[in-house]
């Protein structure tokens, strides 16, 4: 089974939370594992456990050329000895792709769809097609989010987080939001901050709330406004935040996910929106595997991944 090391607390001290009666930490689940690849492991590991009791030796996926997901998926089925199959929405394997070239070298099989092609993940018709080409193999979606996915989530927050007011989360299928919305404690506000445009999310997070079934016992609050033009979208004043944050506390962010929420946070604290007296827990949920590609697509660098 997956290990993961219970992940570590960093405080984030700065001027500004002194000045508004703050305390502000990182919960860092990019460093949960060697690998760092933040909640995506937790979304895995039950979804692994599943497919060795299925007895099924390979797991198919889908994801862009870019994504974390399929960078998790890969190294977390060579760690499983699990074979990999991952079906990237593009058309060919491009070798200066660093998630890619990545997965490629754990072993996962890439096959490439078309747009059109790729819209029929879903289908159930596709998928037994595919499984009559490529073989029996456990099903993840996209962006990794089932019932199991929720299962792992909801093992993010431990003991060490229960004193804490506020906790932020990047939300991107709602999956991880979901799982954390069943885990928090009843004086305790869940934040997610959304990495897409548009105000479907709140309806997309009730569905998921609803489809697995989870009453959280704290409060909920959404925000939608930090998303910086849409999904892998960003602005310099993003890019700008990502090397100031780093800085000042020593963090590398990503501007997909960990940078928009992070700036969201830093936002609302500079606008009195955290009570004084609040203990505030951001959440880095990883992906800065993607950083890398990040740079090479843009030329724009970001702060170095090796500390
Ligand atoms: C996938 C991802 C998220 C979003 O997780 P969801 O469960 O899809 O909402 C947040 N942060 C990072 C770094 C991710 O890779």
């Amino acid at each position: 089974m997956l290990v993961l090391n219970p992940p570590e607390i960093q405080l984030l001290n700065h001027p500004l939370f002194l000045e508004k009666g703050l305390q502000v930490a990182m919960l860092r689940l990019d460093q949960a594992h060697p690998q760092a690849s933040g909640n995506k492991f937790y979304k895995l590991k039950y979804n692994l456990e599943e497919a060795k009791k299925r007895g099924k030796n390979t797991i198919l996926t889908f994801g862009g050329a870019y994504s974390n997901h399929i960078y998790a998926c890969a190294a977390a089925a060579k760690l499983e000895g699990l074979l990999s199959i991952g079906m990237i929405r593009g058309d060919y394997f491009d070798e200066k792709n660093p998630t890619l070239a990545f997965a490629k070298a754990q072993g996962m099989k890439l096959h490439f769809l078309d747009r059109e092609t790729y819209r029929r993940k879903n289908s159930p018709e596709f998928v037994r097609e595919l499984e009559k080409r490529l073989g029996e193999f456990y099903l993840i979606p996209e962006g990794g989010t089932n019932s199991l996915a929720i299962q792992g989530t909801q093992e993010i927050l431990g003991p060490n987080t229960i004193n804490y007011t506020h906790i932020c989360t990047s939300i991107g299928t709602g999956g991880t939001f979901a799982g954390l919305a069943g885990s928090i404690q009843a004086e305790q506000k869940l934040m997610g901050f959304s990495s897409l445009k548009g105000d479907f999310i709140h309806q997309e997070v009730r569905d998921k709330l609803n489809v697995f079934d989870i009453q959280p016992k704290g409060s909920l609050e959404i925000m939608a406004s930090y998303h910086f033009g849409g999904y892998a979208k960003w602005k310099p004043e993003l890019i700008d935040f990502i090397h100031w944050f780093f800085e000042e506390f020593g963090v590398v962010l990503d501007p997909v996910y960990t940078g928009k929420m992070a700036f969201g946070v830093i936002e609302l604290i500079q606008k009195n929106y955290f009570p004084t007296g609040s203990k505030i827990l951001l959440l880095h949920t990883g992906g800065l595997q993607g950083n890398v590609g990040f740079s090479q697509k843009t030329g724009i660098l970001l702060p170095s991944l090796s500390k």
